[in-house]
């Protein structure tokens, strides 16, 4: 069965699309004014959506294409496919009455395209600029625990496969789109990631500076006002009371006999018991399992991105 086309308000066509998600096929793009997916298989839907996204044909990956409400329970338990960020959002019973303008603005846009244009497969930014022109949109970072570095730009990440190529490649897209003056950035947050992975995944802990395990146990310090003796709690104990171990007197009140000034680490590496008061980091990564130091980690910028004038010109020609 073909998907439906409906005639919906101010004369704008909407296919309704199920089995051809199925298949990953594209419709027709000049059946309909809007696409409407109609299909409750998440993995299915982001297929479908990153092929419009990559597919060369502007009447196709610049065509208006909604989620329908009614689906967004079944679609959350798939946060990661970013099925938002990939299309025009959602839409409420078919009701597109305060999306016209933003349809419209899209239609007219793709209608004006010299006809004969097509793109290559790597001619990314010139597409990338007019989908952002043509929804009036800046290029906004997504931030969720989900992706891999924590901050994503999934429209633009679906251009790639892999966690890793997708970060690095649409990073270096922006990036060259910026320092080629196509897009303006306004800073946003900075962000350590894993220096091999990118990863944003991080357990940062306290490592032993001689033998760098990280089984440590953290001891108070002692301070016996009387004799000025300095030393681990531990080594006060005698059974049930404190006794300083170089003046043989015994600590009955802190803050009037002993104070507590600070604490140490202790290795617990049996090879090693080595006991320090600075201990050095080491970040761990989880995705990739590398470990690092926190200096070696990638530093990164975030920003929001906007199209410049030289982006709009080139657009047009
Ligand atoms: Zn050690
Ligand atoms: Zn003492
Ligand atoms: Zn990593």
């Amino acid at each position: 069965m073909p998907d439906k086309i409906l005639n919906l308000e101010n004369g704008i066509s909407a296919q309704l699309l199920d089995n051809c998600i199925d298949r990953n096929e594209i419709p027709d793009a000049d059946n309909a004014d809007i696409w409407i997916i109609n299909n409750d298989k998440a993995w299915n839907v982001r297929k479908f959506l990153v092929s419009l996204i990559r597919h060369p044909d502007p009447k196709v990956f610049l065509k208006p294409v909604f989620l329908q409400k009614d689906l967004k329970k079944v679609y959350k338990e798939y946060k990661n496919y970013n099925l938002k960020q990939l299309c025009d959002g959602y839409i409420k019973e078919l009701d597109i009455q305060n999306k016209v303008p933003y349809i419209r603005f899209i239609l007219n846009f793709v209608k004006n395209l010299n006809p004969s244009i097509s793109f290559s497969e790597d001619d990314l930014l010139k597409r990338t600029l007019m989908y952002y022109y043509s929804r009036n949109k800046d290029i906004e970072f997504y931030e969720s625990s989900e992706s891999l570095s924590g901050y994503s730009y999934p429209r633009i990440e679906a251009y790639y496969d892999g966690a890793t190529e997708s970060y690095a490649n649409g990073r270096a897209l922006l990036n060259s789109a910026y320092k080629n003056d196509f897009l303006r950035r306004n800073y946003v947050d900075t962000s350590h990631i894993c220096k091999k992975c990118y990863s944003g995944f991080l357990n940062y802990r306290e490592e032993c500076p001689q033998c760098k395990q990280h089984n440590l146990q953290v001891r108070v310090l002692i301070h016996h006002f009387r004799c000025a003796y300095v030393a681990t709690e531990q080594s006060f104990w005698q059974g049930e009371k404190m006794i300083c171990p170089k003046c043989s007197m015994e600590l009955k009140n802190l803050g009037v006999d002993y104070d507590k000034p600070g604490k140490v680490f202790y290795c617990l590496n049996d090879l090693c018991k080595h006991e320090f008061q600075k201990p050095l980091i080491g970040v761990h990564c989880i995705n990739c399992k590398t470990e690092q130091t926190p200096s070696e980690l990638n530093m990164e910028k975030i920003y929001n991105y906007e199209l410049t004038k030289k982006a709009i010109s080139e657009i047009f020609t």
